[in-house]
């Protein structure tokens, strides 16, 4: 607990330093960070949801971006009294600098063995899914609750795993835990794949056969493709 308590100080000093740098709260710079790395235009409420903050606090944030000139609003086009949220092209140059880990925590993760960081990305995982399960931090786009998520289908390989979704083995240094193309998988069958995860047996044991195996040298596809996710 001491050492989270001391990562999470660093962080937050970072953000208060890095945002403020750019007359931002760390707030208003990760909404600005939210909304780069999302694939279709926001509302408040997701965004809300996202920060674990109240729509009150993450409107009052909003506005400011939007007086800024970083943020517009504009109606939802798949509901006209709905609005959403996007960048505008200021916007997007802050939102890039904002998704940026602070130099402190990369310099610190990458004087990590490669076993290490992929250790401290496994426990990480583990830790976010058991504070999702109590409803302490939102619902993360996590590799381990996707329908695309193959866990162990290459035991012993450097990429263990298979992503479906570009149909490649990934490794356990590039589980995901905020992927942009994250699909649930059915509710039945998130346990499955999370014990397949921690225990290294194959999912063909307890569902259909493999199909995929891994490409020479484990390399992902340079194609991505859609994979069949049955
Ligand atoms: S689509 Fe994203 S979250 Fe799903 S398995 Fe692939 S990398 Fe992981």
């Amino acid at each position: 607990m001491a050492g989270l308590a001391k990562l999470s100080l660093v962080m937050r000093h970072e953000a208060w330093r890095a945002a403020g740098t750019r007359g931002l709260t760390p707030t208003q710079a990760q909404i600005l960070a939210i909304l780069g790395g999302s694939t279709s235009p926001l509302g408040v409420k997701a965004i809300a949801r996202q920060l674990a903050v109240t729509v009150g606090t993450a409107s009052g944030a909003i506005s400011t971006l939007v007086a800024k000139g970083l943020v517009a609003k504009q109606a939802d086009e798949a509901d006209g009294r709905a609005i959403v949220l996007t960048l505008t092209a200021p916007g997007k140059q802050e939102a890039e600098q904002a998704a940026k880990w602070p130099d402190a925590m990369l310099h610190a993760i990458g004087a990590l063995p490669g076993s290490e960081q992929a250790g401290l990305l496994r426990g990480l995982v583990g830790m976010v899914r058991a504070l999702q399960e109590q409803g302490a931090v939102p619902t993360a786009r996590m590799c381990v609750g996707c329908r695309y998520f193959r866990p162990n289908e290459y035991p012993g390989q450097p990429k263990p795993h298979h992503c479906q979704f570009i149909d490649a083995p990934i490794g356990d240094t590039d589980l995901r835990i905020d992927c942009d193309e994250m699909e649930p998988a059915a509710a039945e069958i998130q346990p499955v794949l999370w014990n397949v995860f921690l225990n290294g047996t194959p999912l063909d044991s307890k569902g259909p056969a493999r199909r995929h195996g891994p490409r020479a040298g484990g390399q992902p596809s340079h194609t991505p493709s859609k994979g069949d996710p049955s």
